[in-house]
């Protein structure tokens, strides 16, 4: 059996030994704080970190851990405000019989047990505001990969794509295909009615060719007018064919604004990635293809394949043949010549 009149053990340590004692839980305290700080500051990577990983699991990951770093902290200080008021409960229970000593001890865990509400509320106001913080980085690196006018991946989440798709090809062998989408004398739209005009055609442009690509594929405007199709799982044949699928529905298309209809075309230039071929000589093959359409009077797609480039429209149907091209000539002409003369 215990003895009821004996001093709880805490009562019966020293007093030296005693205030150590709660120093030292305050400093655990505030090494729990410290250690939530330096949780956060690893978390809140510095942007070129950012789009190393995939976007969306790593705004979900960058969420749920801030939420989860916050909750645990507030955790950790309740069940140590748990283990003080404890303390502070026994030595009240033994306050009656307590000599001075024992009520310095019992005045410092008191002043231990305010200090640690005041740091608990100052948690839970750190709490709420991760959470907020959490949010608004999720948010701000929304922005930062997309383009604010048409709401496509922009430049930067294009590079970090293509350069992920390369890798998965070295390593992998999956193909991967690149098309380069220009329009068409965008400058003439502008300067014929009006530079709105010429943004709402831009985002009715993004919105067809995201509607005429494959789910997997990435359509990313890379520039004013310019936009880039990366065509995952896709070889060369195959991209030829998206680069042709994608002209012709712009080709057929009306673009709207207010009461204007506009027709516009594309060129494209397209390349399939060679063996270990890097992001920039990929992209430079694919804007000589599409160089080469421009110059062939746009409208039209052309492919690089490794040393030139040539018009799709080439390989899909028989190639031209310059007599026979000139013969129907010929006869045009001879046949309107008759015409005349026949009055
Ligand atoms: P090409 O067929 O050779 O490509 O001729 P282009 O007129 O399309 O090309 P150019 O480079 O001469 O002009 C591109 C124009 O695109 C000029 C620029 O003002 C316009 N532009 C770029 N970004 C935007 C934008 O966000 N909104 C609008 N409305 N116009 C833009
Ligand atoms: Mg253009
Ligand atoms: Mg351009």
């Amino acid at each position: 059996m215990p003895d009821a009149t004996a001093s709880p053990w805490l009562i019966s340590l020293p007093i030296p030994l005693f205030l150590a004692l709660g120093v030292l839980q305050f400093a655990l305290g505030i090494a729990v704080a410290v250690r939530f700080r330096r949780g956060k500051s690893q978390i809140v990577a510095s942007p070129s970190e950012w789009f190393t990983c995939e976007r969306e699991s790593q705004i979900q990951e960058l969420v749920s851990r801030l939420q989860t770093l916050a909750q645990d902290m507030a955790g950790d200080l309740g069940s140590y405000q748990a283990e003080v008021s404890e303390i502070a409960t026994n030595l009240e229970n033994c306050s009656r019989d307590a000599d001075t000593g024992s009520q310095i001890v019992l005045d410092f865990v008191t002043q231990i047990l305010s200090a640690n509400v005041k740091l608990q509320k100052r948690l839970e106001s750190m709490e709420e505001q991760i959470a907020d913080q959490g949010l608004a980085i999720a948010q701000h690196m929304e922005d930062a990969l997309t383009d604010a006018l048409t709401g496509l991946p922009n430049r930067r989440a294009f590079d970090t794509a293509l350069n992920q798709r390369l890798s998965e090809w070295n390593r992998r062998g999956t193909h991967i295909s690149l098309a380069l989408v220009d329009v068409d004398h965008f400058k003439k739209c502008n300067d014929r009615y009006g530079h709105m005009a010429g943004d709402a055609v831009l985002k009715q442009f993004a919105a067809l060719l995201s509607e005429t690509v494959r789910g997997m594929d990435l359509v990313a405007r890379i520039g004013g007018e310019e936009f880039a199709i990366l065509l995952p799982s896709t070889d060369i044949e195959e991209a030829r064919c998206a680069a042709e699928r994608v002209r012709t529905a712009v080709a057929k298309a009306k673009f709207h604004h207010e009461s204007t209809t506009l027709r516009m075309t594309l060129s494209a230039g397209v390349a399939t990635a060679r063996l270990e071929e890097r992001a920039h000589l990929l992209l430079g093959r694919a804007d000589q293809a599409l160089y080469a359409a421009k110059e062939a009077g746009r409208d039209r797609s052309y492919w690089h394949d490794g040393r030139q480039a040539l018009p799709v429209f080439g390989e899909i149907s028989a190639p031209a043949d310059p007599d026979s091209e000139f013969a129907t000539i010929r006869d045009d002409l001879r046949r309107r010549v008759a015409e005349v003369a026949d009055g």
